[in-house]
């Protein structure tokens, strides 16, 4: 008589992100799982302009098999300088990982590209904006797209960033604020920047009273011909979010060069130099939004889990974002095949992930938090003290690979591996 086969387990990702791509790569390696990824976008094109991969990053792309591909800038030197006077107040140390898990700055689209190349033919679906979902208790849950259409799954996957409209359907008491912070971002050729004086090799924080200037090299000269090679250059302006409740969301919208220049007016003329060379309608402008911690990343009886952005939205704090994605990714595709392999259902292999996942973005809620504190406590001490002493305490909080090993140096495999050991000893 023939062995029962149980069907096969529907997975709906949502979002084509890093975290969307990195589930459906991961997910997809499972037997008898049926996985369908939908993105609202007709096309997969990523904004934004450059993206830093570091140890983590590049162990969770590792288990992907998507590494080979992701190509960039080794960022062998990062300076911090006074953006006012252009003193370099701190050259952070080379990172202490083998040559190649060195930290790398590399265009997002090159990413993107190595991702899709490893999600199988036909699982992702493009012009599908997820509008609605419905818990159909044991029968799944029902999904509904703009374009009128409806499938269902046994299991979602919100990976539709930090406006997830899965997170707003299933915590609909969450919501996200603007931090206070407005990044512009934009990539132009090496050639127009190279004769200004500092800019480059290193890649570079100019910092001001109220935000700063970035810079860098994102790709590998080794692959891209000098005249294509480009340069980053990402803007931030802070304010106090208390002092605009209006803030509308932006992402990816264009910025005016005069509305960049007007916030860098008191910078080293080297950085104004730069920003002069962006020719007009390049910038694109972001505003940042975060939310509160969810206690919990899954949610309908274990049939919906958050992964990346929309399961933390902290806006990028720690420029690891796309990693922690990924890392979801791989981890919820181990979880299941964890789960199957204990006689377990998807509800053991949610807990499983929730078990692992929620416990690391508590963390980081919690060293943001004192971090702010530790802010807030050296403005009261140190009311009226001068931008030079201000920037070298805040200088001194910056979390590198040497404070934050625990993020920049996460190895999701060694994670896993401790799960499995842990869980082992508790079973004998
Ligand atoms: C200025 C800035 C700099 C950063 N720098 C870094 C860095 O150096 N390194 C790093 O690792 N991270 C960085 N990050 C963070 C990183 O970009 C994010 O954390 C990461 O992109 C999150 O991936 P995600 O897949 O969760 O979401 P996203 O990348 O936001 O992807 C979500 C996807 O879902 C789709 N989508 C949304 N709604 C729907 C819907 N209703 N239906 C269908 N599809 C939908 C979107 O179109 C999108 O494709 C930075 C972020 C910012 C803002």
């Amino acid at each position: 008589m023939p062995s029962y086969q149980p069907p096969p387990l529907r997975i709906a990702i949502i979002g084509g992100g890093p975290g969307g791509l990195g589930s459906a790569i991961a997910l997809s390696s499972l037997p008898n799982v049926v996985v369908t990824l939908y993105e609202r976008a007709k096309e997969l094109r990523e904004i934004g302009a450059g993206i830093r991969v570091g140890f983590n990053g590049w162990k969770v792309l590792e288990l992907l098999g998507a590494d080979e591909d992701v190509r960039g800038h080794v960022e062998s030197s990062v300076l911090h300088r006074n953006g006012l006077s252009g003193e370099i107040v701190k050259e952070s140390p080379l990172s202490k990982y083998p040559i190649r898990y060195h930290p790398q700055r590399v265009r997002r689209t090159r990413l993107q590209s190595a991702l899709i190349s490893k999600v199988p033919e036909g699982v992702i679906k493009l012009n599908k904006k997820l509008v609605g979902l419905e818990d159909l208790s044991e029968n799944g849950v029902k999904l509904t797209f703009e374009d009128g259409s409806e499938v269902i799954a046994d299991l979602v996957v919100g990976g539709d960033g930090i406006r997830s409209v899965v997170r707003q359907h299933v915590f609909p008491e969450h919501t996200i604020q603007f931090t206070g912070t407005t990044i512009f971002r934009v990539l132009v050729p090496v050639s127009s920047v190279s004769n200004i004086s500092d800019m480059m090799p290193s890649t570079q924080w100019w910092h001001g009273p109220t935000g700063h200037f970035y810079c860098s090299l994102v790709d590998d000269p080794a692959e891209t011909d000098e005249k294509n090679q480009l340069f980053e250059i990402a803007a931030r302006k802070l304010i106090d979010p208390s002092t605009d409740l209006t803030k509308k969301f932006s992402w990816g919208v264009p910025a005016t060069n005069a509305r960049v220049e007007g916030f860098f007016t008191d910078y080293d003329p080297r950085v104004l130099e730069a920003l002069s060379v962006v020719p007009e309608g390049h910038w694109k402008e972001f505003s940042a939004f975060a939310g509160p911690r969810l206690e919990k990343l899954t949610a309908w009886n274990e049939k919906i889990v958050l992964i990346g952005d929309a399961s933390h939205p902290l806006s990028g704090a720690f420029g690891s974002g796309a990693t922690f994605a990924m890392e979801d990714g791989w981890i919820l595709a181990r979880a299941i095949e964890y789960s199957r392999g204990v006689g377990g259902n998807l509800s053991r292999a949610l807990e499983v992930f929730d078990s692992i996942r929620s416990p690391y973005y508590a963390r980081m809620y919690t060293h943001l938090d004192e971090q702010k504190q530790k802010v807030q406590n050296s403005k009261a001490t140190n009311q009226g003290q001068s931008f030079e002493l201000t920037l070298r305490t805040r200088i001194a909080a910056f979390g590198g690979e040497e404070k934050l090993s625990w993020i920049y140096g996460n190895d999701i495999g060694e994670v896993w591996s401790d799960f499995l050991r842990t869980s082992e000893k508790s079973d004998a």
